[in-house]
C-alpha cells in the first residue's frame, strides 16, 4: 500500500472514509491477496456472491481477522420470512453492512430491518434499487417504462419508509435521491471507474471524484482497482484524487 494521505473521509464524516473495494475473485486465496495490499484504516472491502458461494463465512472471518469492515454483498431478494432469517445470520457473522433487493418490498424490508432492532452491534441494512449495470433499454425489457432514476428514487423512497439505512444506487442519481430524503440517507454507489476504464457491462458509471461530488456516501469499486494493471498505483490514484477534494 502506498503512503497517500487520506482525507477522503470526512466527506461521508466516516474516519475510514468512503471506500469499499469488490473482492470479486473466486478465491480466499486471492481475496487475502488483495487484501493483504489494503490498509483497512483507509476502506472496507466487499465480499459478494462469487466470493461468498465459494468461500463462506470463514472468509469474512478471516477478513475480520486482519481488521477490515466488510460489507456482506448478498442481495437477498425472497419472502419476507426468509430474507429476515438470512439477514439476522449475517448479522451473527458481525458484517459492517448487509443488502437486499428494494424489489422485494416493503413487508420484505421491514422484516429485516426487525430482526436487527434488539442488536447491539447490528450491521447496516441497505436496499438495492436498479442495478447500475441496467439501462432503460433493459427496464423497457422488464415491461417498466420510467427512466432508470424515477425508479430508483421510487425504490428509495419505499427504502427509507421501510426504515433501512439507505440504498445502493449509481451516483448518477445520488442528487435526485438527497434532494428528496436528506443528508443522513446512506447513498453506496457502484459502477465507479477512474478516468479513462472500460465500463465492462456497468452501464451507470461515474468517476469517484464526480461521485462524491454528488452526494455518494461510499463508493464501491472493483474492476478499476482488483483489474488494474498496478492495484497499487490504482488505489493511490483513486484516495488521492478523493483527499484532493
Ligand atoms: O467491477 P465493478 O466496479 O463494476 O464492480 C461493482 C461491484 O458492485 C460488483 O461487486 C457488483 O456486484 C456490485 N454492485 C453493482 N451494482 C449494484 C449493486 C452492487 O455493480 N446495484
Amino acid at each position: 500500500m502506498p503512503d497517500v494521505k487520506i482525507e477522503a473521509g470526512s466527506e461521508s464524516r466516516d474516519p475510514i472514509g468512503p471506500l469499499i473495494v469488490a473482492l470479486d475473485v473466486s478465491s480466499a486465496a486471492e481475496a487475502i491477496g488483495i487484501a493483504d495490499r489494503l490498509d483497512p484504516a483507509r476502506c472496507r472491502v466487499k465480499v459478494g456472491k462469487q466470493l461468498f458461494t465459494r468461500e463462506g463465512p470463514s472468509l469474512v472471518t478471516a477478513l475480520h481477522d486482519r481488521g477490515f469492515q466488510v460489507f456482506l454483498d448478498l442481495k437477498f431478494h425472497d419472502i419476507p420470512n426468509t430474507v429476515a432469517q438470512a439477514v439476522a445470520a449475517a448479522a451473527d457473522l458481525g458484517v459492517w453492512m448487509v443488502n437486499v433487493h428494494a424489489s422485494g418490498g416493503s413487508r420484505m424490508m421491514q422484516a429485516a430491518q426487525a430482526v436487527l432492532a434488539d442488536r447491539e452491534q447490528a450491521p447496516i441494512l441497505i436496499a438495492v434499487t436498479v442495478l447500475t449495470s441496467m439501462s432503460a433499454s433493459d427496464l423497457i425489457e422488464l415491461g417498466d417504462t420510467r427512466t432508470p432514476e424515477e425508479r430508483v428514487l421510487s425504490l428509495a423512497k419505499l427504502t427509507a419508509d421501510s426504515g433501512l439505512r439507505g440504498v445502493v444506487c449509481s451516483a448518477q442519481e445520488a442528487p435526485a435521491i438527497r434532494a428528496a430524503l436528506g443528508n443522513d440517507f446512506l447513498l453506496v454507489t457502484p459502477g465507479i471507474r477512474l478516468p479513462g476504464d472500460a465500463a465492462g457491462d456497468q452501464r451507470r458509471v461515474m468517476t469517484p471524484v464526480s461521485a462524491i461530488a454528488n452526494g455518494a456516501n461510499y463508493l464501491v469499486m472493483g474492476r478499476s482497482i482488483t483489474c488494474a494493471v498496478d492495484t497499487d498505483q490504482a488505489i493511490s490514484e483513486t484516495l488521492s484524487s478523493l483527499a484532493s477534494k
